[in-house]
């Protein structure tokens, strides 16, 4: 089929360039495009060039309706006629497909779109588009450095989160390796990931920051982790610091979860089996309360009967339930006396559990209570660290490569890709 003229190229889409032919082949398209620079002058001594030679080059491009397509770009080979011009000829180029490229500048800012936005494997972009995997990397590094490393990106943060994460789960070869996360609370937006779950890894992210940008943040959040405590206690001294409500819950759950296993293995003497009473009610004793069906606290009554001797679980529950209430208070003057008697019950139990996470909480009293203080703004964190969580386990997986890693957290959960099209790094484009 011959392309017929505006309406052909108009579908082409492609600054510079006219649509020449479309063919098929085995179900994609092959189309011929050429630039609309009829005209050329040479570079050496400026003097009208004439046509020397046409020379394909094949590039694959966007999808179009669904099928692959190929571009088969009919470039013009110029040559200088001047004799005294040492410039003899040359190809022609553009910005839209890079020399020696094997794909379109513009299929290259969709990979990336598809990787950081869509959160599409590497693998997958690299396949759709018939590239190898290092050819699309390549290709969601040079459009996504651009967006990370955008200064407004990190503009207007009033509540800071921290929090760290698994990284690299453990193997044969090394630990479990953390990062330290820092949030945008309001807006839930990831601001960036540093390596290590260490105070000296956060300080030097914080000091890095414009002094103008850490003063406008008023409030930092933070799971009960005394090093980050510590490190923006130094870096900014003016914010209030909060310990997280979404943490500080986990705390009692955990606890309740030490208490069972412990007293599995006293009464049975071994740990959790499958049709133990205490095992099987494992799951339903990490939930709160007022989130339990009819038949889950039947459940949670039976286990508790069949395998709680003594009561330590059932004390240990009631603890963590309370606990997880005290973000019920209205504010500060109603949940002070209320977690003053919540750590004289838990000191006066008879669980070591209990004792051991009281002096933790009671370690933490001014950073839990300052929850009271700023509108409960950790609230909305619970759900940034969860969705985070998430991203790193699905688009995470197999990393090892700390900056690729880094790069495509931040490209998906860090930028607002309403706000922004990519747009490649100004200079050296990789391949
Ligand atoms: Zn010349």
């Amino acid at each position: 089929m011959q392309g017929d003229g505006s309406a052909a190229t108009a579908m082409l889409g492609l600054d510079g360039f006219v649509l020449l032919a479309v063919s098929d082949h085995d179900g994609e398209m092959e189309q011929a495009v050429e630039t609309t620079a009829t005209a050329a002058f040479c570079r050496g001594c400026g003097v009208v060039a004439r046509l020397h030679d046409r020379r394909p080059t094949w590039v694959r491009d966007l999808p179009a309706a669904g099928r692959s397509v190929t571009l088969v770009w009919v470039k013009r080979v110029w040559r200088c006629m001047e004799a005294a011009c040492s410039v003899s000829t040359w190809t022609e180029t553009s910005p839209a497909i890079r020399s020696r490229a094997g794909w379109t500048e513009r299929a290259r800012a969709e990979a990336c779109r598809r990787v950081g936005q869509d959160g599409h494997s590497v693998a997958q972009v690299a396949a759709d588009f018939g590239v190898g995997w290092s050819t699309a990397m390549a290709a969601v590094r040079d459009y996504g450095t651009a967006l990370v490393d955008d200064p407004d990106r990190l503009v207007g943060v009033a509540a800071l989160g921290v929090d760290e994460t698994a990284f690299l789960a453990a193997n044969a070869t090394h630990h479990t390796m953390f990062v330290t996360a820092m949030v945008d609370v309001a807006t839930s937006r990831l601001l960036d990931v540093v390596p290590g779950r260490s105070g000296k890894a956060l300080t030097a992210w914080v000091e890095a920051q414009p002094e103008q940008w850490r003063q406008q943040v008023r409030v930092a959040a933070l799971d009960p982790f005394r090093g980050y405590a510590t490190a923006l206690r130094a870096s900014l001294p003016h914010a209030t610091r909060v310990l997280d409500a979404f943490h500080v819950t986990r705390l009692g759950f955990a606890a309740v979860d030490d208490v069972r296993r412990r007293v599995q293995h006293e009464t049975t003497g071994h740990r959790g089996r499958r049709d133990d009473p205490l095992y099987r009610i494992r799951r339903v004793l990490r939930r709160g309360a007022d989130n339990l069906s009819d038949r889950a606290w039947e459940r949670l009554l039976a286990g508790l009967a069949a395998g709680d001797d003594g009561g330590q679980i059932a004390a240990s529950w009631i603890a963590a339930q309370d606990l997880r209430l005290l973000y019920r208070c209205a504010d500060r003057a109603q949940a002070q006396p209320r977690m003053h008697r919540w750590l004289v019950h838990c000191a006066d139990s008879d669980v070591p559990e209990l004792h051991r996470l009281a002096r933790t909480i009671d370690s933490w009293r001014p950073e839990l209570l300052a929850y009271f203080d700023t509108g409960g703004i950790s609230n909305g964190r619970t759900e940034a660290v969860n969705l985070l969580i998430k991203k790193i386990k699905r688009i995470g997986h197999g990393f090892r490569n700390f900056h690729n890693y880094r790069l495509r957290l931040l490209l998906h959960c860090g930028v607002d890709w309403h706000n922004h099209r990519p747009t490649p790094l100004r200079g050296g484009l990789s391949r």
